[in-house]
């Protein structure tokens, strides 16, 4: 499973509209596309078409999803989570949507496991975000189970397995993931960004102090704690305030994150990485008891399997489930 970043360049980019916490929902869909007709159906191709579509909010038409699963199993992530999105009439201002490309109604089903496990895996990344736990897998509902809703064919996805494999995941058979790409919010963020345009490396969050030296566009540079203007802490962020806090010729310095954009797949779990096993995991990918000498551990990853969902560690040579961020 590859998580590409299309954030900067999906339809809807922009301010921030709530907080995490109005989110009270996560909502699956389908696209209804056949894969001998659209094999390659992209999330571009969806926006060609939000674009004139009324319902979608046209003319400042806006990605139907925050995240799409392609036929493949990789992952257009579109929308920030703090963003809403056209997903579902008089819902859309508390719900995280997410759609599979393909269709599972009544009587058709397209969907793969593939694309199942990767639903799995980005919903569960998304409860991480929210701070929900396993125990908040009935919040995850599909299109038609919403009220007003029952009418549509969206989706006959089955609801029991997909929050069981959710709960599977943030149980604690899990590395913990790294930060999150994909979005900008005041905290630590521990991870790469690339510079969009030529910027002045500050040495306090603001444009009035002293300019240390220059990135150029193009640019990639790990930040760390990201904080509003001058350490400002605000409730609510807005991506025009954040500062993110760089290592510069051996010096604390500081970039405005108006001029970058997150590096998605800067944050993967790669071959060779090391990753600690959680405390509270339990299980192998395999179910069997992971011993307690091995909780909060840390080991090597020498392989992948099941697109990228299950990671091989060194000396223990287990298998265990991760979020790719
Ligand atoms: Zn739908």
């Amino acid at each position: 499973m590859q998580v590409n970043n299309r954030i900067s360049i999906a339809l809807g980019n922009g301010p921030d509209e709530r907080l995490l916490s109005d989110i009270h929902q996560i909502v699956i869909h389908h696209t209804v596309a056949e894969r001998s007709v659209q094999p390659n159906v992209t999330s571009a191709n969806l926006e060609a078409g939000w674009r004139t579509n009324p319902g979608m909010g046209a003319p400042n038409a806006r990605g139907g999803y925050h995240e799409l699963i392609l036929f493949n199993g990789n992952v257009d992530r579109n929308m920030q989570d703090r963003r809403r999105t056209w997903g579902a009439a008089n819902q859309n201002n508390h719900t995280w949507h997410i759609s599979l490309v393909g269709t599972h109604s009544a009587t058709i089903n397209n969907i793969t496991q593939t694309q199942l496990n990767s639903l799995a895996n980005r919903i569960a990344a998304a409860m991480q975000r929210f701070g929900w736990t396993a125990n908040n897998v009935d919040r995850i509902v599909r299109h038609r189970d919403l009220p007003g809703h029952a009418n549509t064919t969206c989706t006959h996805v089955n609801l029991t397995n997909v929050r069981n494999a959710v709960r599977a995941i943030l149980s604690g058979t899990q590395v913990p993931s790294p930060p999150q790409a994909g979005t900008f919010a005041i905290g630590t963020f521990n991870a790469d960004v690339r510079m969009t345009q030529t910027a002045n490396v500050r040495a306090e969050r603001n444009t009035s102090s002293a300019i240390l030296g220059q990135l150029q566009s193009g640019t990639i540079i790990r930040v760390g704690t990201i904080l509003g203007r001058n350490n400002s802490n605000p409730a609510y962020p807005l991506g025009s305030e954040l500062w993110g806090g760089i290592t510069f010729n051996g010096r604390t310095g500081f970039i405005s994150l108006l001029l970058a954009e997150p590096v998605s797949t800067s944050n993967l779990i790669r071959i060779g990485d090391r990753v600690q096993i959680r405390a509270t995991a339990t299980t192998w990918a395999t179910g069997e008891t992971i011993p307690a000498w091995a909780r909060n551990s840390i080991f090597t990853v020498t392989q992948f399997r099941n697109n990228n969902q299950e990671a091989l560690l060194s000396d223990v040579i287990s298998w265990i489930r991760v979020i790719q961020p």
